[in-house]
């Protein structure tokens, strides 16, 4: 297969592979729309199994970023980086910096910031050599820092509107609710969903977090393989994405499925198939939007945390609407989503 006809090579502006013998630093920088500004999304670091599988998800990830952004009401485009981590060796502070020079090499078309693999210390390395750099500390009441619990917080609004459109519920008390995945998302997740009441079970593919959820919220735990099919109201993936597809879709009992994992959707007819056995699926990158606006109101500057919190109470609003609109029209959440995000995009362009 060539470059141009790896089916998620859809509309790309462009695609940056960088190398530094130096560090060993290999990356991938996928650019996906700048229409409507600069095309920001965060950067993975991953051990991969071969680097077709890397560019797939930067290319699958920075599309996703584009209609994130749009459904944010961000003034940004899409775009992200992934870097692919070699098991055997960790990696360097002077890494991060080669990071940075690569995203400085692109003069601003593509912002970063952290996601799964990358933290708050590395961004301030990669803040040495670029200003193309958000998710860092922030000063006190400022908006910015680690995106995590601000997407949380978006995911348990957003589930909020979720169960009260499905389940008819002003509330998540005594609802049972599966987390796939307790890592920085999924814990926060788990803390509110916590408080409200909910009854949670967890799985993780690392002990320590598992065990920390697990005893800070009385969480039962079930393995990897059992999360995604118990029989709970609610199914949160926070891990990685692609688990939603035909193998695992006929055997899900949950009614409704949001949470923080990008790209939950192994493919587009996936929603379909979720829609046809009565699966209120909330769009991840609707759903997931807290952290990207919290990074890119750090980025704009001169905004506050109250200034957060205000744009991601917005999120259960703009899933309510894609809900009452794929029942009205009778379509699948995705599919309405998609075409929201993409007249925002058009719009624009
Ligand atoms: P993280 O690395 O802190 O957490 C992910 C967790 O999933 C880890 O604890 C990991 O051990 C676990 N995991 C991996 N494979 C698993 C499996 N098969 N079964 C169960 N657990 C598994 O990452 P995070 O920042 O919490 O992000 C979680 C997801 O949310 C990712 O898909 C990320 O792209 C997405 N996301 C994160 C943010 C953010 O602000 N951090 C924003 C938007 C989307």
């Amino acid at each position: 297969m060539t470059f141009f006809e790896n089916p998620e090579y859809r509309g790309h502006e462009s695609v940056h592979q960088f190398c530094d013998a130096k560090t060993g630093l290999k990356a991938i920088i996928a650019i996906h729309s700048t229409a409507l500004g600069p095309a920001a999304g965060g950067c993975r670091m991953w051990h991969y199994d071969n680097e077709a599988n890397a560019l797939r998800d930067a290319l699958r990830l920075s599309r996703g970023m584009t209609y994130k952004n749009a459904m944010a009401g961000l003034p940004l485009g899409g775009g992200k980086a992934v870097i692919l981590a070699d098991p055997e060796v960790p990696p360097t502070d002077e890494l991060f910096r080669a990071f940075g020079r690569c995203v400085d090499s692109l003069d601003g078309r593509y912002i970063t910031a952290e996601d799964v693999g990358v933290s708050v210390d590395n961004m301030r390395l990669i803040k040495q050599v670029t200003d193309f750099v958000a998710g860092l500390p922030p000063a006190e009441g400022s908006a910015g820092g680690d995106p995590s619990p601000w997407t949380a917080d978006g995911v348990f609004l957003g589930l909020c509107a979720a169960v009260k459109h499905r389940l008819g519920r002003d509330s998540l008390a005594n609802l049972r609710i599966a987390v796939q995945g307790v890592g920085k998302v999924g814990y926060d997740l788990c803390r509110q969903l916590h408080a409200a009441g909910a009854s949670l079970i967890i799985s993780d593919v690392n002990e320590k977090k598992l065990e920390r959820a697990r005893a800070d919220f009385g969480a039962q735990v079930v393995a990897p393989g059992q999360i995604l099919f118990l029989d709970v109201d609610v199914l949160a993936p926070c891990a990685m994405g692609a688990i939603l597809d035909v193998r695992s879709i006929p055997d899900i009992k949950a009614s409704v499925i949001g949470g923080a994992a990008n790209n939950q959707l192994a493919t587009e007819e996936d929603g379909k198939h979720l829609f046809d056995r009565n699966i209120l699926y909330a769009p991840d990158y609707v759903i997931n939007g807290g952290g990207i606006t919290s990074v890119s109101l750090e980025y704009m500057g001169n905004k506050t945390e109250a200034d957060v919190h205000a744009q991601i109470a917005l999120i259960p609003g703009r899933l309510s609407e894609i809900f009452v609109t794929a029942d009205r029209l009778n379509k699948p959440t995705n599919v309405i989503a998609d075409a929201m995000a993409e007249a925002i995009v058009a719009a624009a362009a």
